[in-house]
């Protein structure tokens, strides 16, 4: 059994706030619904993977598009301030493209 996969989960919450336009948006729906990437098709995962790194760039400044092997996740984003990979479970809620550690550091700053 592997653990149901942390970029699947982040796809959810692209897919419930109907970030991703186009044919990526319902590709994606059929990942969540299926829990994994294993069902697409080279073309659909092609698709997928431009829709998502293009939001990523949209939301993190210097994020490098590059292309994805077929059946592989996208390189998780850097954190803007901090040479952290961002996990992906904080990605979708990053403010400013910060990990959550960073985030907590600029709060303790505006007391
Ligand atoms: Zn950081």
């Amino acid at each position: 059994m592997e653990d149901r996969d942390e970029f699947v989960d982040f796809l959810g919450q692209l897919v419930s706030s109907e970030q991703l336009e186009g044919p990526a948006g319902g590709i994606a729906k059929k990942v969540v619904a299926d829990g994994s990437m294993s069902g697409l098709t080279r073309n659909q995962h092609y698709a997928l993977m431009a829709g998502v790194t293009s939001w990523l760039g949209g939301n993190f400044a210097g994020y490098k598009t590059r292309s994805v092997e077929f059946g592989e996740s996208p390189p998780a984003p850097t954190c803007s301030e901090c040479p952290n990979e961002m996990p992906w479970s904080e990605v979708f809620l990053a403010e400013n493209g910060r990990c959550s550690w960073c985030q907590n550091v600029h709060h303790k700053d505006e007391d």
